[in-house]
C-alpha cells in the first residue's frame, strides 16, 4: 500500500482515497476531544539490565481509546496529530502525565527514568522548552530520571536552531537519547554535532540478529562504537531468548521488547517494580 498525504506528498484523489481523507479528518476531530475528555493514555514498557533482568527504566507509550472501547496506536493517529499540529497539546500533556508518573514512583523509591517520544514537530514548536520545563516543575521530577527520544529524522533534517535546542534540553538535566537507530539516514558523523546520551537499536535490527550474519555484525559495531563514545545503548523489539543473549555478550546494556513486559498500565509497572528485589545499582550504566 503506498502512503497517502506527509507534508511534500503529491496527492491524486480515487474514491477510496475521498474516504481515506474523510477517515483522516474524523481521527483529526477525535483528537480535538480526545484531550478535552481524558480519552489519552499512557503505557509504560520496562527496559531491563541486560545481565540481572532487573527493571531500569521505562518507556511512556501513547493511547487513544476509542468509543467503543478499543484503542487506537499511535501509528495511525500521530502523523495525523503531526500534520495537524495537534501534537503540539498533545506531546505537552504527554510530558505532564509521564513526568507525573515518575515523579510518583520516585516517592514510592523506585527512581528509575521514564522516556517520552517526542516528534519532530514539537521540536519545531517555539513553544517546545516551556512545555518541558512545566512538566519538570509542575511534577517536582528530578530532570535526570526524564529522557526524551527523538528520531533520526530530527538530526537529519536538523539545523543549527535544532542544535542549539537540543543544547539547551540536557542543560535542563534531561537525556537525549535516538530512536530506532540505524534505519534513517542518520551518518554517523552527525553523532559528533548533536548531543545525545543514548542510542536505541531499532528493532529491525534486533529482529535480524539471529538469523542474519550481517545484521549481527552492524548491531556488534554499533554497540561498540556508542560504547567507545561513551554513549548508553539500548535494544529494542528484544522477543527471544536468543536475541537477548546475543545482545548482551555483544555488551548491550539494556534491553527493552516483549520477552521483558509489552506496554503496561502504570499500576501493573510499579507492582512489577516492587517485586524486584533492592537492587545494588541505581540505574543502567553510565560508564
Ligand atoms: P517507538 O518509540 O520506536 O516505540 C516502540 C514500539 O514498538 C511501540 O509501539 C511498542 O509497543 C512496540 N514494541 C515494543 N516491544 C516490542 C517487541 O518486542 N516487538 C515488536 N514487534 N514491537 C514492540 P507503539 O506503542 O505502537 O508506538 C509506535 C510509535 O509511535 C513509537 O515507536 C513512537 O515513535 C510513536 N509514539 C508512541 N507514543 C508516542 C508519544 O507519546 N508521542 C509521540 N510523538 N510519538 C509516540
Ligand atoms: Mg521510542
Ligand atoms: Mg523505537
Ligand atoms: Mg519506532
Amino acid at each position: 500500500e503506498t502512503k497517502v498525504g506527509g507534508r511534500h506528498g503529491y496527492r491524486f484523489y480515487t474514491p477510496s482515497m475521498r474516504e481515506r481523507d474523510s477517515a483522516r479528518r474524523r481521527i483529526e476531530d477525535g483528537l480535538h476531544t480526545a484531550l478535552a475528555r481524558d480519552q489519552l493514555r499512557l503505557l509504560y514498557q520496562p527496559k531491563v539490565d541486560a545481565v540481572d533482568g532487573r527493571i531500569v527504566g521505562a518507556e511512556a507509550l501513547l493511547r487513544w481509546s476509542k468509543e467503543d472501547g478499543g484503542w487506537w496506536l499511535p501509528d495511525e493517529f500521530i502523523p495525523i496529530a503531526e500534520d495537524s499540529g495537534l501534537i503540539v497539546p498533545i506531546g505537552a500533556w504527554v510530558l505532564r502525565q509521564a513526568c507525573r508518573q515518575a515523579r510518583a514512583w520516585q516517592r514510592e523509591g523506585h527512581g528509575i527514568p521514564v522516556s517520552v517520544n517526542v516528534s519532530p514537530v514539537q521540536l519545531d514548536d517555539p513553544g517546545f522548552l516551556a512545555h518541558l520545563d512545566a512538566a519538570l516543575v509542575e511534577s517536582g521530577l528530578d530532570p535526570h530520571l526524564l529522557e526524551l527520544e527523538l528520531t533520526e529524522r530530527v538530526v537529519v533534517s536538523g539545523s543549527q536552531a535544532t542544535g542549539a535546542l537540543l543544547r539547551a534540553i540536557r542543560r535542563l538535566g534531561v537525556r537525549i537519547s535516538l530512536d530506532d537507530f540505524g534505519t534513517g539516514y542518520c551518518s554517523l558523523s552527525y553523532l559528533k554535532h548533536f548531543p545525545v546520551d543514548v542510542l536505541k537499536i531499532d528493532r529491525a535490527f534486533v529482529h535480524d540478529i539471529i538469523q542474519d550474519s550481517e545484521t549481527a555484525a552492524i548491531t556488534t559495531g554499533i554497540i561498540a562504537m556508542a560504547r567507545s563514545l561513551h554513549k548508553d545503548v539500548v535494544a529494542e523489539g528484544v522477543e527471544t531468548l536468543a536475541q537477548s543473549e546475543f545482545l548482551r555478550d555483544a555488551g548491550c546494556p539494556v534491553l527493552q521488547g516483549y520477552l521483558y513486559g509489552a506496554p503496561m498500565d502504570a499500576t501493573l509497572l510499579e507492582a512489577r517494580l516492587r517485586e524486584q528485589p533492592p537492587g545494588q545499582r541505581a540505574s543502567s550504566g553510565d560508564t
